[in-house]
């Protein structure tokens, strides 16, 4: 029997050093009674390059982060990580450092016996079309190149900028445009002949049951750590949501 365990939208930042708390206990608590740790997108609040864990002006949480994943790991657990829409930059250096291995989106996994598709969750909210826009520019290389060539400094500039616009933009958008869309939820099942999805990005933690095509689906979704905070267990028990 595997144990797994699933969070996703810590969304850690220097600015809420008690989720840092929090992010630790849960490591050294829950986490390191479990096989497998899968972290589904948006760990940090942003990610500007690993680079960030080298240089001496970088910033510390994130080489904090990287040692008490690193810690889990060389006790054994597997620690499996997503890009999120805040942490995308993610790559090979922060790998190493923390002992994950970074993981596509959609993953498909078997636990357990059960086929599993995760999921950060961003691209199932298409009916918000400015964000898939901006998505498709943020994911591609060119825009990537240019960004990490600036210095260290600049990108966290570059970053506030666009966080300060993107909250103006979001208090500006009906609630619903960024949940997720049925139909993409459909397809997604349908493409990949799973009947249990796991995502987060919304932070609407919940169960719920759909049926498509005569047959009983599920699909969990994650809470953000901005709350309480909490995880979604995965055992031979099956799976359930526990907030903290
Ligand atoms: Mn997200």
């Amino acid at each position: 029997m595997t144990r797994a365990l699933f969070i996703s939208d810590l969304h850690l930042s220097a600015e809420r050093p008690e989720k840092l708390d929090l992010f630790f206990r849960f490591l050294d608590a829950e986490a390191r009674r479990a096989d497998a740790l899968y972290i589904l997108g948006d760990l940090f609040e942003y990610w500007v390059g690993d680079d960030e864990l080298s240089d001496p002006q970088g910033d510390a949480l994130a080489r904090r982060v990287a040692d008490g994943l690193s810690a889990l790991a060389g006790n054994g657990a597997q620690v499996s990580l997503m890009h999120g829409n805040r942490d995308f930059l993610l790559a090979s250096g922060f790998c190493q450092a923390s002992g994950a291995r970074l993981i596509d989106d959609p993953a498909l996994v078997v636990l357990n016996g059960g086929k599993t598709l995760l999921m950060h969750g961003d691209t199932l909210c298409t009916d918000d079309h400015d964000y898939q826009a901006w998505r498709r520019i943020a994911r591609s290389a060119d825009w990537q190149r240019d960004f990490l060539a600036k210095s260290l400094a600049d990108r966290h500039e570059a970053i506030h900028d666009l966080r300060a616009r993107s909250k103006e933009v979001i208090a500006a958008k009906p609630a619903e445009i960024m949940d997720v869309n049925r139909d993409a939820v459909k397809d997604v099942f349908r493409r990949h002949g799973v009947r249990r999805l796991i995502h987060g990005h919304t932070h609407r933690p919940a169960r719920h049951e759909l049926e498509i095509d005569g047959t009983v689906c599920e699909r969990w979704v994650l809470p953000d750590w901005y709350g309480p905070g909490g995880y979604l267990a995965l055992d031979d028990v099956g799976p359930r949501l526990v907030a903290f």
